[in-house]
């Protein structure tokens, strides 16, 4: 086969495999650079972040923990009983990888199908769209491309007072791979992965604290929805403490001794395990030669217009390597828009639509604008709440709690902001993307039969309360 190329894409992340599969489904002739290996050394391994060590790791965990969780708080009130229920933290870590190796060669298999030709080793973008690529046994070869799509991912922040320490201090991905529950667990940082992770072990029995630097809790949420989620949090255990600066940490004695500093001065706490979770950056480390013509922006992401183009012709970049919410589903949707765009068709990424999700319990999840931002920005708007403790299909599940906000403008009626805390947040937030992708006003939602009992009458219900008021609220 020739070396050339109509698209090569370096990285295999949902932005990366996705882009490759429908750019050769579009026709295009379509390789995928990827250097990641599986343990033994021997094979590439697609997927990237999400599916390795990120969204299906975490969720498979989530999953496990929160049955976990219920056996053990939730079936005796209900009249289920059992006895002294408990975790095989080596069976439960089996499923998980089960599922990760399935997925991912799941992808190998569809590239397959696809005619997307896999390149194993490390790219690395010259000029006039060529990819140098070197492979495990350092050996380079040169491919040519009349477009390259940049999508290698990011990688965990590090921060100085807590450097990774094997077995000890650890990030997202060493919080996936614990051999048995910490007794106590710290936790840098109440974003997504913090919360997402800290909710795992803390349900397995870690007594969990959750160290945030900022005094707001989920500052990006919304403050309702925030507050309502922070309630339930605490009430599961765990300790979130914020305005808390880590300053330092020292591994003694088996154990991590973390200082921070809060109101009240400088504490110090001793864990079993430390995460930090404190974000994500832009992964181009050694990846653009001088000459590539493609730049970065003040943060380090590489630079691209809307439509993500850089600023070397013919050069693409998707996913969490540039601007925007570092998601999965932002990059493949990025993924999918670059290659129509190469194969001549003109899409774009509605930015205004991507959901975001907190898989927690209650899960958090929301699309569009919050209260505060629509508050700063002056715009004038009307809300509709319902919470979940009046919907008969939260209580039969016995999950019960949180609620559905949706925001709309005040003259329209469009929709602009949707909310939900609770039971299946992650799919029922669904509802208010596709309200919004349709330019939808709550009054639609409103005027929309909804089967009964469903956790989504809350949807329907928060919709009427909008306009002239819900009809299950005293
Ligand atoms: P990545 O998935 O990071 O893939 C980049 C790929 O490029 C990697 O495979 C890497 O090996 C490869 N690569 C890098 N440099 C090179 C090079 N020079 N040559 C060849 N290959 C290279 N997002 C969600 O939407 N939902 C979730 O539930 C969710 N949960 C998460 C949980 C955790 C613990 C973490 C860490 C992340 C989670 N995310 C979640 C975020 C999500 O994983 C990322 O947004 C997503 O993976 C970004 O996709 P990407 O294709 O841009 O990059």
């Amino acid at each position: 086969m020739s070396d050339k190329f109509d698209v090569i894409i370096i990285g295999a992340g949902p932005g990366g495999y996705v882009a490759a599969i429908k750019g050769a489904q579009l026709g295009l002739k379509v390789a995928c650079v990827e250097n990641w290996t599986s343990k033994d050394g021997k094979q590439q391994v697609l997927g990237g972040t999400c599916l390795n060590v990120g969204c299906i790791p975490s969720k498979a965990l989530l999953e496990i923990s929160h049955k976990f969780e219920e056996a053990n708080h939730g079936f005796a009130e209900q009249g289920i009983e059992v006895k002294d229920p408990s975790i095989n933290v080596a069976k439960m870590m089996e499923r998980k990888d089960g599922i990760v190796k399935q997925l991912t060669g799941g992808i190998a298999q569809l590239f397959k199908a696809n005619g997307v030709t896999p390149i194993h080793g490390r790219g690395r973008l010259l000029a006039n769209r060529q990819v140098e690529v070197t492979d495990n046994d350092g050996n380079t070869k040169t491919y040519e491309a009349d477009n390259v799509v940049i999508a290698t991912g990011s990688n965990p922040i590090e921060i100085p007072p807590a450097p990774m320490t094997e077995g000890f201090i650890v990030d997202s991905e060493g919080a996936l791979e614990f051999d048995k529950v910490p007794k106590r667990l710290g936790v840098i940082g109440a974003g997504v992965i913090g919360l997402e992770l800290g909710s795992v072990w803390a349900r397995l029995g870690s007594e969990v604290t959750v160290l945030e630097a900022l005094d707001t809790f989920l500052p990006a949420v919304d403050q309702q929805v925030a507050k309502d989620a922070l309630k339930q949090f605490k009430k599961q255990g765990l300790d979130i403490k914020l305005k808390a600066r880590v300053t330092g940490t020292s591994v003694k004695r088996n154990l991590v001794n973390v200082t921070y500093e809060d109101a009240k001065g400088e504490q110090e706490q001793k864990f079993d395990k430390l995460i930090v979770a404190v974000g994500r950056r832009p992964n181009t480390d050694n990846l653009l030669a001088a000459d590539s013509g493609v730049n970065l922006d003040e943060r380090g992401f590489i630079f691209v217009d809307d439509y993500c183009q850089t600023d070397a012709p013919g050069v693409w970049a998707i996913g969490d390597v540039v601007r925007g919410p570092m998601l999965a589903h932002k990059a493949s949707e990025e993924g999918v828009m670059v290659v129509e765009r190469i194969a001549g068709h003109k899409p774009q990424v509605n930015y205004d639509c991507i959901p975001n999700v907190i898989y927690t319990h209650p899960e958090v999840a929301w699309v569009g604008k919050t209260e505060e931002q629509l508050k700063a920005e002056g715009e004038a708007y009307k809300v509709g709440t319902f919470p979940f403790a009046a919907n008969g299909r939260a209580m039969a599940a016995n999950a019960a709690m949180g609620l559905v906000k949706i925001i709309a403008d005040e003259k329209s009626d469009r929709i602009l902001g949707f909310h939900v805390t609770g039971p299946q947040a992650s799919e029922i937030v669904a509802q208010g993307v596709i309200a919004m992708e349709f330019g939808s006003s709550a009054e639609d939602l409103a005027l929309t039969c909804f089967a009964h009992p469903t956790l989504s009458e809350s949807v329907h219900e928060a919709a009427l309360a909008v306009g002239d008021g819900a009809i299950h609220v005293a």
